[in-house]
């Protein structure tokens, strides 16, 4: 539907400039114009009228792995690596007895309810290989998200046993990354630590193999916790960000929360996007992301919720605490634009897709905020109202590419 929004407020491009009074012009799920003031362009389109709305980018979850959205704070007093490992953590035993159709009720629950809340688009870490894709791509079935999957094998090394043997990938593993790749949109890594030098060499290169044909993205987590960077250095005499910048090269790491300042402006320089989780590790208790050190170094921050088990996938919620939070922990506050941006067009520029900035050529992915909200009103500051008081009851509509989500679309299965 071709529609022309007037007199609303929004946040307009990249730097999320706050106007008071605008419009937008949507054709063929694209935003065509943004300005100020009245439109004046002549048309016969539909109209939107927005008076006392503001329009905002739709929130970009950059990283999460609903796959396990089932097992909710199960074990949430147990260790971070008995909780997540890939091998040996609870997780892997949940997905494991899970019954299939059980998995994907509450993986499609989870993507409705990041909808619900402005979520556009979500990357996910999906484990399982090609099964673990199917099960996703079952779940989004029907549903306007943008969804990006990245999957991987199940094929984990431990560096304490395999560093210095530095064994290969075997033929059949890789001939299943081929399958994978067949059907998503690249590969999530693990981390350094389940990888040897040869194993995550041989990622980086079918990525870049493949990359010729299609583009594909690549991520890994890395230096989540204060254990996982400290064997890396223990067992291999490098901390995680240096192996991967020497073996994998990917597009973004995820967290970077116990990374050393030297590999943040590493990653930097490499121009390689980070995603911070900080709910998720606050949860797990590992640590807080030095954000404000990371931005004044330079590099491109996106945020994302991480695992549905340890944490609620709520953009809203990691605004607010990414606010408070990082007022307290002195390197540096960060201001709520700053902190908005993280969560639509940053994320947007990591994932490569054209969502996350109400700009001339983006998908038409919005949420409009009702001003007179009991939370939000009177709005004195529209970008730190947003950031720390607006929720998912603020939310009048959610529009992805260019349609407004609505329940009949959740009813589709
Ligand atoms: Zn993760």
């Amino acid at each position: 539907m071709d529609l022309i929004l007037k007199n609303i407020s929004l946040f307009a491009g990249e730097n999320l400039e706050y106007i008071e009074n605008g419009y937008i012009v949507i054709k063929n799920g694209r935003i065509e114009k943004v300005g100020t003031g009245k439109y004046t362009g002549k048309s016969n389109m539909n109209t939107f009228e927005g008076r006392g709305i503001l329009v905002i980018p739709g929130f970009i979850n950059a990283h999460t792995h609903i796959g396990d959205s089932i097992g909710k704070d199960i074990g949430v007093d147990s260790t971070f690596e008995s909780r997540i490992h890939p091998v040996h953590g609870i997780k892997n035993k949940i997905l494991k007895r899970s019954e299939k159709k059980h998995l994907v009720n509450f993986m499609r629950s989870s993507i409705i309810s990041m909808m619900k809340k402005g979520i556009v688009a979500f990357a996910d870490f999906r484990e399982g290989g090609l099964y673990g894709i199917k099960q996703i791509t079952e779940a989004t079935a029907g549903l306007s998200i943008k969804s990006i999957i990245l999957g991987r094998p199940e094929h984990y090394y431990d560096i304490s046993r395999d560093f210095n043997k530095n064994p290969k990938i075997p033929q059949d593993v890789m001939e299943s990354i081929h399958s994978i790749l067949d059907i998503s949109d690249g590969l999530g890594i693990s981390g350094a630590n389940e990888n040897t030098d040869n194993s995550l060499n041989e990622y980086r290169n079918i990525i870049q193999k493949r990359s010729l044909k299609k583009k594909y993205l690549l991520g890994i987590h890395a230096s989540e916790s204060p254990e996982t960077e400290k064997k890396s250095i223990t067992v291999t005499g490098k901390s995680e960000v240096q192996r991967i910048i020497s073996n994998l090269l990917p597009n973004f790491v995820v967290h970077l929360t116990n990374a050393l300042d030297i590999d943040i402006r590493l990653v930097a320089q490499k121009k390689i996007g980070i995603v911070v989780c900080p709910r998720a590790n606050a949860t797990l208790g590992v640590g807080i992301p030095k954000i404000a050190k990371m931005l004044k170094f330079g590099c491109r921050v996106a945020i994302g919720t991480d695992n549905i088990m340890i944490n609620s996938p709520d953009m809203f919620r990691e605004l607010d605490y990414i606010w408070k939070v990082t007022r307290t922990i002195g390197d540096g506050a960060i201001s709520a634009k700053e902190i908005l941006k993280m969560a639509t067009v940053n994320g947007g520029k990591i994932l490569g897709i054209k969502s996350g900035s109400l700009l001339a050529g983006m998908s038409a992915d919005m949420i409009f905020i009702d001003k007179t909200n009991l939370d939000i009103s009177p709005m004195h500051d529209p970008h730190v109202s947003i950031v720390h008081r607006a929720s998912a009851n603020s939310i009048l509509n959610v529009m992805i590419s260019g349609k407004f989500v609505d329940e009949d679309e959740f009813n589709c299965m």
